[in-house]
C-alpha cells in the first residue's frame, strides 16, 4: 500500500494590505520531501507528520511530498501559487500508482485567478491518481467548504477545537478513515449543510464547548465516521464563503444526510449567541485595571496577525501610555524595521523609537517614544499546541509601565514564549495585551485570572457588513436578515 502526502496552505484574508509570496512561505513552512524535522508538525503539516510516524506499524509505504505553509496575509501570487501547486503534482505523477492520498491543506487558500486554491489542488490531484485513489483531507475548520473539494475528496475532516488544540489528533482521524476505506472495512459518504451564515465559534466559550462535545459523541457509532463544523473565514470576499457542516457516514447517504441536517439546523439557531462580548478600548482598559485579580488577559481580535491583519495597529498601546498605565504587557507588534533598531541601539540603551502603525490605514498611527531597550532575542519561537511558530529575531522595549514585544516573522499571540523569550513573565504582570481572537486561550487562558475581548480599530472588523463583500453568494446572515438554509451535498 502506498500513501502520498504533502501540503500547501495559507489562510487568505482577501482584504489584507500584505500579499502573500513565495518569501512568505519560505519564511514559514518550506519543506522538501524528506525535509520536514521529526519533533512535531509545523501548521498544516500533521498528515504528512502522523503518516510518517505509522507509517511501519500499519503497513503502508508513505511518499512524503512538498510541504509549504505561509501565515495568514493577503492573497498569494498567482505564479508563486502554481509553482509551489506543479511541484506537488509532479511529486505525485512520478510517486503512481498511489493507493492513497492525505493533504494537510488550511481551506481558505487564495491565489490570483483562484478563488478555491484547495479544489483546484484536490481535482488536479483526483486527475492523476484516479477515481479508486482514496483522497484524505485534513482541514482548518476557518475554510471555505466548497463543493469541488467534496466532490473530489472522499474524506474531509476539519480540527473540532478553536484554538486549534487537536491538529493531530484529527490528522490521525484522516489518516484511520483512508486505512480503513483502503482495507474494504468502509465506504465513506459526505454530506454538506449549508448555515448560511457567516460567524466566529470559539470553542472555549460554553456554547460552543457543549455543541462540540455532543458532536464528538455522536462519532464511532451508529455508522457515524465524522462530523465537522466548518466555522468559515470570515476575511475573504469568495463566493462560498459560510458556515457549513459535514458528516461523513458509512456507506448510507441518507444517515450523512439526516444528520448534516440536524446539526446544520441548531447551528443556525446559535446565530449571533457564540462570540463573547466586546468592550471598547477604554472600557476594557478601566475593567482589567479596576480588577482586583492579575493577570488580565486583553485580546485584540481586530489585529490578529491569524487572521492575515498585520499586527502592527498602535491604538490600545497608545490608551495604555497615554493613562500611564504601570505593570502592562502588549504583543506582538510586528515591525522587522524596529526590532532592526533595537539590536542596534543595544540592550539597556534609551532612544527615541519609532514603531508600529505602517502598513495600512487600519493599523494606526506610528508611536514616537522614548524607549528602553528590556530585552532582545535572536531566532525566537513561540509554541502553540505541539506546533512551534517562528517569530524571527525580537526585542522588548519599555516606555513608562508598559512593555511591548516586537517581532519580525509576522505572528499572533500563541504562546508565553513571545514575551518570555525577552525576560518578561507575562504570569507577574497585571495586564497582558494579546493580538489574537482566540487561538491565545491555548496558552494565555490558563495563567489568566480574567479573559477581556476587546473591540479595536485594527483591520478585521467584528461586523461583517461593513467588510463590503461583492462576491459571497447571498443572501447569507448577517448581510441579509433572510435566508435559506439546507443541504447542498
Ligand atoms: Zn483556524
Amino acid at each position: 500500500m502506498r500513501l502520498f502526502a504533502a501540503t500547501l496552505a495559507t489562510e487568505t484574508n482577501t482584504f489584507s494590505p500584505l500579499p502573500t509570496s513565495l518569501a512568505a512561505y519560505k519564511e514559514g513552512v518550506f519543506f522538501r520531501p524528506g525535509e520536514h524535522p521529526q519533533d512535531s508538525p509545523r501548521m498544516c503539516t500533521a498528515p504528512l507528520f502522523v503518516a510518517r510516524r505509522r507509517a511501519a506499524e500499519e503497513g503502508f509505504t508513505l511518499i512524503e511530498g512538498s510541504c509549504f505553509a505561509a501565515s495568514p496575509a493577503g492573497t498569494t501570487n498567482r505564479r508563486d501559487y502554481e509553482g509551489m501547486r506543479d511541484e506537488i503534482l509532479d511529486q505525485l505523477k512520478a510517486a503512481m500508482p498511489i493507493d492513497g492520498i492525505l493533504f494537510g491543506l488550511h481551506g481558505a487558500m487564495v491565489a490570483h485567478g483562484y478563488d478555491d486554491v484547495e479544489g483546484d489542488i484536490i481535482a488536479r490531484a483526483r486527475a492523476i491518481a484516479g477515481k479508486n485513489c482514496v483522497i484524505g483531507v485534513e482541514l482548518d475548520p476557518h475554510c471555505h467548504m466548497t463543493l469541488k473539494r467534496m466532490q473530489a475528496s472522499d474524506i474531509i475532516v476539519c480540527y473540532k477545537e478553536y484554538p486549534h488544540t487537536d491538529v493531530v489528533e484529527r490528522a490521525e482521524d484522516v489518516l484511520d478513515l483512508v486505512l480503513r476505506t483502503l482495507r474494504g472495512q468502509i465506504k465513506p459518504v459526505m454530506s454538506l449543510y449549508d448555515c448560511r451564515q457567516i460567524q466566529m465559534y470559539p470553542t472555549t466559550e460554553p456554547l460552543m464547548r457543549s455543541f462540540v462535545d455532543q458532536i464528538k459523541g455522536l462519532e464511532g457509532k451508529d455508522g457515524i465516521l465524522s462530523v465537522s463544523i466548518v466555522h468559515c473565514f470570515p476575511y475573504a470576499d469568495v463566493p462560498e464563503n459560510a458556515s457549513r457542516v459535514l458528516v461523513i457516514a458509512d456507506g448510507d447517504k441518507s444517515k450523512s444526510d439526516r444528520l448534516a441536517t440536524r446539526i446544520g439546523e441548531e447551528l443556525v439557531s446559535m446565530r449571533g449567541k457564540t462570540m463573547p462580548q466586546l468592550l471598547d478600548v477604554p472600557q476594557a482598559v478601566a475593567a482589567a485595571v479596576a480588577s482586583n485579580v492579575a493577570p488580565v488577559v486583553i485580546a485584540d481580535p481586530s489585529d490578529n496577525a491569524g487572521g492575515g491583519a498585520p499586527s502592527d495597529n498602535t491604538s490600545i498601546l497608545r490608551h495604555l501610555i497615554e493613562r500611564n498605565i504601570e505593570g502592562a504587557a502588549l504583543g506582538p507588534i510586528w515591525d522587522p524595521i524596529a526590532v532592526r533598531l533595537c539590536f542596534d541601539a543595544g540592550d539597556g540603551a534609551i532612544f527615541p523609537l519609532r514603531f508600529g502603525g505602517k502598513t495600512g490605514p487600519a493599523s494606526g498611527t506610528p508611536v514616537d517614544a522614548s524607549v528602553t531597550v528590556v530585552g532582545l532575542a535572536r531566532d525566537c519561537w513561540q509554541s502553540f499546541g505541539p506546533t512551534k511558530v517562528p517569530l524571527g529575531d525580537c526585542a522588548a522595549i519599555r516606555i513608562g509601565g508598559v512593555e511591548v514585544a516586537l517581532i519580525t516573522n509576522r505572528s499572533q499571540a500563541l504562546g508565553l514564549e513571545l514575551f518570555t523569550n525577552l525576560g518578561i513573565d507575562p504570569r507577574t504582570r497585571r495586564l497582558v495585551v494579546v493580538k489574537s481572537t482566540n487561538h491565545f486561550m491555548a496558552s494565555f487562558g490558563p495563567i489568566a485570572k480574567r479573559v477581556i475581548y476587546v473591540d479595536a480599530d485594527g483591520p478585521l472588523v467584528s461586523d461583517y457588513r461593513k467588510l463590503g463583500y461583492t462576491n459571497v453568494q447571498r443572501p447569507i446572515w448577517p448581510l441579509d436578515a433572510e435566508t435559506r438554509p439546507g443541504l447542498i451535498y
